[in-house]
């Protein structure tokens, strides 16, 4: 076998994440190595740390990015905020609250499941009957922005019913993070994880995590060891907090985080609100594509996600061989139907640097082309 270099096409990603990086992000990513204790690093983490409080609307001191994908952002929620005997309630309207589930049960504690329909919202009156009938539970945790369905959920109303019953939230927003309202402190959100790849539109492989000081009390009161050492946070903290005394804890991925702090930067620049309408108008240009296409959504328009536009595959045509078509004929990238709706919807994302209007005429075109 010959190996040579491997030199990747440049593709158009409209699908669930990775999104397109802009070329001043992988610019970043491109520059010397330095150590990951150099004071100018350290220096560039607490910028980083500043700008992620921006993209989450948090002045949480705890705010820093894990040095791996969004399912680790989740699994440090969990590992650090949940302890062998809990009680959370789980909301699962998709793939990802399952995950939760999974989570939750791993750490030795009950989940208290609350199901919604795929491509529903998580509901908040069974939430609350949940937690009247689960007085001993202690968090509830749920998906903000599912990308496995579309929908959008309503973080705030059910940050507030925690809150009233006593809990904390453990909320995902790996895909919710600079596409839509997130506004952390005003919601009063406890744990929050994102991912890089989503609407960051950075390299993936890091989750930005927020938690709030009322996590933090619950974390500094655990009774025993969390089980996971590196997604321990209280170890980790020694490495992302200041006081120029930075201890080692692992050696961070350097050059991804130039690349974080290039796309945060990007974000603060444009502006949070900017970036939310942006995407809110790059989704209503290709909704209407779409349904001059007559391609339906799957998702009531109050809940729909702006970035990530979970389709019905026609009646009748090949999803698999559509999706072969886009990439290989016009190197774009649209994402399956996943878990109960794989081979049965398309998911196009309008992700960050990719919810732009070049994008949207692209694969308007490249469909219309493809369905005939
Ligand atoms: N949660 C949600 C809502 C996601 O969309 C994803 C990834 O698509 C994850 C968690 C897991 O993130 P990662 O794939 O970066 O581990």
């Amino acid at each position: 076998m010959t190996i040579s270099r491997f030199i990747p096409p440049q593709r158009t990603l409209m699908g669930p994440g990775p999104s397109d990086v802009s070329p001043r992000v992988l610019q970043a990513l491109a520059q010397p190595t330095i150590g990951h204790l150099d004071p100018l690093f350290v220096g560039m983490m607490d910028e980083v740390k500043a700008l992620l409080q921006y993209a989450f609307q948090t002045e949480n001191a705890f705010t820093i990015a894990v040095s791996a994908p969004g399912s680790a952002g989740m699994e440090t929620c969990f590992v650090n905020l949940i302890e062998p005997g809990d009680t959370v309630i789980v909301c699962r309207n998709g793939v990802f609250g399952e995950r939760m589930r999974e989570n939750v049960e791993r750490c030795g504690a009950t989940a208290v499941m609350v199901d919604d329909e795929w491509g529903k919202p998580v509901d908040p009156a069974k939430v609350e009957a949940a937690l009247k009938a689960n007085p001993e539970a202690s968090v509830v945790a749920f998906v903000h922005a599912e990308t496995s369905t579309g929908a959008l959920s309503d973080a705030k109303t059910l940050s507030a019913l925690a809150r009233e019953h006593d809990c904390l939230t453990i909320v995902d927003a790996v895909t919710s993070l600079g596409g839509v309202p997130l506004l952390v402190d005003e919601w009063q959100l406890d744990a929050v994880y994102s991912g890089s790849q989503k609407c960051l539109s950075c390299v993936p492989g890091l989750s930005p995590v927020t938690f709030s000081p009322r996590a933090v009390e619950k974390m500094q009161q655990r009774t025993g060891k969390v089980q996971s050492w590196f997604l321990d946070q209280s170890l980790v903290l020694g490495y992302w907090s200041g006081e120029g005394k930075r201890s080692y804890h692992h050696t961070a991925p350097v050059n991804s985080l130039y690349a974080l702090h290039e796309s945060l930067l990007m974000l603060k620049e444009e502006g949070l609100e900017n970036a939310w309408q942006r995407h809110r108008d790059m989704h209503e240009l290709l909704k209407a594509e779409l349904e001059a296409l007559g391609v339906n959504f799957l998702v009531e328009p109050d809940h729909r996600l702006p970035q990530l536009n979970a389709v019905a595959v026609p009646e009748g045509v090949d999803d698999a061989a559509v999706r072969a078509k886009l990439l290989n004929d016009y190197n774009l990238e649209i994402g399956a139907g996943l878990g109960a709706l794989a081979g049965k919807a398309w998911r196009i994302g309008l992700m960050g640097y990719a919810a732009k209007r070049e994008n949207v005429a692209l694969c308007a075109k490249a469909l219309k082309d493809v369905l005939g």
